[in-house]
């Protein structure tokens, strides 16, 4: 205690001495540690803060949220609480402002924030069901002749249309779904179309994974990977009943920590082994790129039976409206057959998920 007392007391000498206006940080650092830290002396802080604020003008825009349309982010300040910090650092109200995956975290609201109805999820027991490896990264098939498509970051407004196309060729596929992103909302609110489409993929014989409540990197901090996994757990089980035992790590980042979590958490960690780059190449006359990717993979001269896991995302216009259909006939031409990653895996439809029987 008393070794930050005196970082405290250098810190303001430091001010004093060049006469650097308060920075936000300055300020931030103090309440940092206070709020990590409930047992600081208090009449240490009084001290700092009285010096503080009896020598600087200006100490209270410092400790003051920035407004509307003020600069926000690290080293500089805080939105008012109903404010968002937006990506490039300013404090506002519009979807732009407040959507994940890019609103600051912390620094204001974010539509992230939100929090699924009903009871967390966080009690329920993980026990390691089956076969297929808990925690560690997976990245290719088992069952020969399966190619596993899926699908990140949806469901968006394509997704409907996509699961009619995977119904006109009996094709199944695996959804990584995020619960808040874009702008579209929280995947729980009736209101809005996504619930019932993910109820549709369940019951069409799809593969529901998580990726994650709002697509932050988890690499970041324990902390948030936990909020990220357990929201997005409540927002499935108020869809379906339960949440996922799969899922995919939001920019493919889980570091040695987060796959360590991802284990005990109970998740198996998939990446694949085809990109279809369909990201890039959402346009008419790049799509082609990626089904050339496909098709290389699909006509190799060595393939006998490899089995493939793929990644697209349902948020694209050409992947649901061009690239989906060709790699589906491409699939069928090989001899494939397009499953989910469960399937893919030999890991039993049971295995998939968790179930909260407990009442609401
Ligand atoms: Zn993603």
């Amino acid at each position: 205690m008393i070794f930050v007392g005196l970082l405290f007391l250098f810190h303001a000498s430091m001010s004093l001495q060049y006469h650097v206006p308060i920075a936000s940080q300055h300020r931030d650092s103090v309440l940092s540690v206070r709020d990590g830290d409930g047992e600081l002396h208090p009449n240490r802080i009084a001290t700092v803060d009285d010096q503080s604020t009896d020598i600087h003008l200006g100490q209270h825009d410092a400790v003051s949220k920035a407004r509307l349309g003020e600069r926000c982010g690290p080293g500089k300040r805080k939105c008012e609480s109903y404010l968002c910090c937006s990506p490039a650092g300013y404090c506002g109200m519009t979807a732009a402002h407040c959507m994940s995956p890019d609103c600051q975290l912390g620094y204001g609201t974010c539509d992230a924030d939100k929090v699924p109805e009903g009871k967390s999820t966080k009690r329920i027991q993980r026990p390691h069901i089956g076969g297929v490896p808990y925690g560690e990264v997976i990245v290719t098939c088992k069952v020969p002749y399966t190619f596993a498509m899926t699908y990140d970051d949806g469901p968006n407004e394509f997704t409907r249309d996509l699961l009619d196309i995977l119904d006109k060729y009996q094709a199944k596929a695996t959804f990584f779904i995020t619960g808040i992103n874009s702008g579209k909302g929280q995947i729980d609110d009736f209101t809005r179309p996504w619930g019932s489409l993910i109820q549709r993929m369940h019951y069409s014989g799809h593969q529901i994974a998580s990726h994650t409540w709002s697509h932050q990197d988890l690499t970041a901090s324990r902390k948030l990977r936990k909020q990220q996994i357990l929201k997005n757990e409540a927002a499935l089980r108020n869809i379906i009943g339960g949440f996922p035992t799969y899922m995919r790590p939001p920019y493919s980042k889980c570091d040695e920590d987060c796959l360590r979590d991802m284990d005990q958490l109970g998740y198996h960690v998939i990446s694949f082994n085809i990109d279809t780059a369909d990201y890039i190449n959402d346009d008419p006359d790049k799509i082609q790129l990626s089904k050339d990717i496909v098709d290389k993979a699909l006509t190799s001269p060595s393939l006998d039976g490899r089995p493939y896991l793929a990644i697209g995302h349902d948020i694209h216009a050409q992947t649901v409206y061009n690239l989906t259909e060709h790699i589906l006939q491409r699939v069928n031409d090989a001899g494939y057959r397009a499953v989910t990653v469960g399937e893919c895996l030999e890991d039993p439809r049971d295995n998939w998920y968790r179930w909260d029987y407990r009442s609401a």
